[in-house]
């Protein structure tokens, strides 16, 4: 059976080793125990609709979230062993800061992903729709969580690839990271509304590398060299929000971002209240060479040794920001 095989793998590989020696050979066998036929799920209502599909709610075996990929997606056979890869990553995914993944759909023209249902809100709607101010001790439980939960995906080899705060969710004081590793299947349905193929939000996640491979004439921007170090570069910019309440480069056209940032300008950090300790962790992950990027164990131990106390900020007069892409302090 497949579990038995399972058991045989010798223990010693390390775990990218062994899952990339493994998975060709065990992948059809070690899906199957994750299929989920798309009958025996109870779709509920709709939550939202995303770049590739629309999540429900749902029931199997209790409450969970369906996200069904968009259609348009299933005219490619590449796509469809793309999805049955990252499920094949998925399932080896087990943190208490990563949603958890309870199976897929995974016969066309059905192809769903069933996690666990998060709930609370994302960080987006805590920041950017409600408006909430963290204190410091708060924010940095956040980011050191997010850190942990980053640290545990790279140690298992996988790249989040669009890590940002929609796809961060915080129950109560703990935070939930969702949408790992799915950007390099959906990217294939990318459905692009401005002739660069940027919604609104997702540019100042991009690290320079990213930007600069960006190319109008190619809008479903395949093949963006995603890495663990552009992973940090989008943590950089959440810790921003965070800290701020602000996306970077907001209100910004998207020509303007992807010119300074391109060329290693970052957002100005001139009227941000905050010690340089708190500043430093920003410029770090803002790092136009991605070898300067920490990785995320660093990042949690930087995080840990904050000392703890309140950020200096009015919460009813919102930071500034200056315009000039030189004045990096
Ligand atoms: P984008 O399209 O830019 O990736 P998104 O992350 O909000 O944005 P989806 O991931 O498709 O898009 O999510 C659609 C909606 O479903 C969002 O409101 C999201 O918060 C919600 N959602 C996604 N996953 C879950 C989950 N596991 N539990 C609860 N709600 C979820
Ligand atoms: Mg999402």
């Amino acid at each position: 059976s497949t579990g038995d095989s399972d058991r045989m793998t010798p223990r010693l590989e390390s775990v990218e080793e062994r899952e990339s020696n493994m998975w060709p050979r065990q992948n059809s066998l070690s899906l199957k125990e994750w299929d989920i036929p798309f009958d025996d799920l109870n779709i509920g209502t709709m939550i939202g609709r995303g770049r590739f599909g629309r999540v429900f709610r749902g029931n199997w075996h209790g409450d969970v979230a369906v996200k069904i990929l968009n259609p348009d997606f299933l005219h490619d056979e590449h796509a469809i062993e793309a999805f049955k890869l990252e499920v094949a990553i998925f399932k080896n995914t087990r943190h208490e800061n990563l949603v958890l993944f309870m199976g897929a759909c995974m016969k066309p023209p059905r192809l769903a992903i069933v996690t666990s249902m998060c709930k609370g809100n994302t960080l987006y709607t805590h920041i950017h729709l409600r408006r909430d101010k963290f204190n410091l001790n708060k924010t940095t439980l956040i980011a050191q969580q997010i850190a942990q939960g980053m640290g545990y995906l790279h140690r298992r080899g996988i790249v989040h690839r669009d890590l940002k705060s929609k796809n961060i969710f915080l129950e109560n004081e703990k935070v939930i990271i969702t949408d790992f590793g799915l950007f390099s299947v959906t990217k294939l349905v990318y459905d692009c509304d401005t002739g660069l193929g940027i919604p609104f939000g997702w540019l100042c996640y991009l690290a320079p590398e990213l930007i600069r491979n960006l190319k109008p004439d190619r809008p479903k921007n395949e093949d963006l060299p995603f890495t663990k170090a552009s992973d940090a570069y989008a943590f950089g910019s959440i810790w921003y929000e965070l800290l701020c309440g602000e996306f970077p480069f907001k209100s910004q056209p998207p020509e303007a971002v992807i010119w300074q940032v391109g060329r290693g300008m970052k957002q100005s950090l001139a009227n941000l209240q905050a010690s340089r300790d708190v500043k430093d962790i920003l410029m770090m992950c803002w790092s136009f060479q991605a070898d300067d990027r920490p990785d995320f164990n660093q990042l949690f131990t930087t995080l840990e040794r904050l000392p703890k106390k309140r950020l200096a900020r009015s919460p009813s007069h919102p930071i500034q920001l200056s315009r000039s892409a030189e004045s990096v302090f």
